[in-house]
């Protein structure tokens, strides 16, 4: 009988320890940055609805207290406490307003960074999301020109947001396409763009998707474009929203580059 040789070829699978510490780390930050951006935005939908109820109760009581200061010496304990009673609505107030500004989102820290390297560092969450949903993310990002002013974090807070509203899109259909890219547009500023051949979303939608609390979705919070719309301004850029050429939806936005001379 011949003697048969087997080569048996053992690779570990399993990710190095320092890429799982790394991953950990990312994934602490952004979930710390998302519930900060998340408890802003929530800050100032409160500040905004509570605004007018507050002010509302206030011209009563006042309008109180000048019924009651008529009523002579009788009415003036009744006067004091709608004095207390409009001091606490007003504080109140401040209280809002005072947490908006703590929690303030457009509070970014624009350093210079490379498009692709922010990106490289979100491979490990897009493997998560592969393995999750069955989706692989396609990623096309352009090194020429990528040096852009951005803050590190908050800006793969947004790619983050975009990517898994994506995926959310497509569903798990055999098809589905979720897609990066990342383009020079010279003194345009350099592009990204996340796409997918989902549903897309329908014209009279367009401006409605950015509201918050605005969800189609299950258990969602409708948060997620608002708080990314407010990190893109805070770039000094602007969220577009289109149907991409795959089929589905299109959001873009241009980051301002930082060239050759000023880097150097
Ligand atoms: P949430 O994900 O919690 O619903 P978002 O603010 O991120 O909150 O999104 C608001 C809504 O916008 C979603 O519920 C969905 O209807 C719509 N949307 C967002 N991204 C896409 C997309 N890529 N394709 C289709 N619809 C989308």
């Amino acid at each position: 009988m011949a003697s048969e040789r087997v080569v048996l070829s053992l690779a570990d699978q399993r990710p190095s320890l320092a890429v799982n510490d790394r991953m950990r780390d990312l994934m602490d930050q952004l979930s710390k940055s998302w519930r900060l951006n998340s408890m802003g935005e929530m800050a100032a939908i409160l500040a905004h609805e509570l605004n007018q109820p507050l002010t509302a109760a206030t011209v009563y009581l006042h309008a109180c207290q000048t019924d009651i200061a008529r009523a002579g010496p009788i009415g003036d304990s009744a006067g004091r406490a709608l004095d207390l009673a409009k001091t606490q609505l007003l504080r109140a107030g401040d209280i809002i307003r005072r947490m908006r500004e703590l929690i303030a989102t457009g509070a970014s820290q624009l350093t210079e960074e490379r498009v692709s390297s922010m990106v490289d560092d979100l491979r490990p969450l897009f493997d998560l999301i592969r393995q999750e949903t069955g989706i692989a993310v396609r990623i096309d990002v352009d090194t020429t020109g990528d040096r852009v002013l951005a803050d590190r974090i908050q800006f793969q807070q947004a790619i983050t947001n975009l990517v898994r509203n994506a995926v959310d899109a497509v569903g798990d259909h055999p098809g589905a396409v979720v897609s990066l890219t990342g383009r020079s547009l010279a003194d345009q500023g350099y592009e990204i763009r996340i796409e997918d051949n989902g549903p897309g979303i329908a014209e009279d939608q367009m401006d409605r998707i950015f509201q918050p609390m605005m969800t189609t979705k299950a258990g969602g919070m409708g948060l997620g474009l608002s708080v990314t719309r407010s990190i893109i301004e805070s770039h000094d850029a602007a969220l577009a929203v289109g149907r991409s050429a795959l089929g589905g939806a299109a959001f873009s936005f241009r980051l301002t580059p930082v060239t050759e001379l000023e880097a150097a």
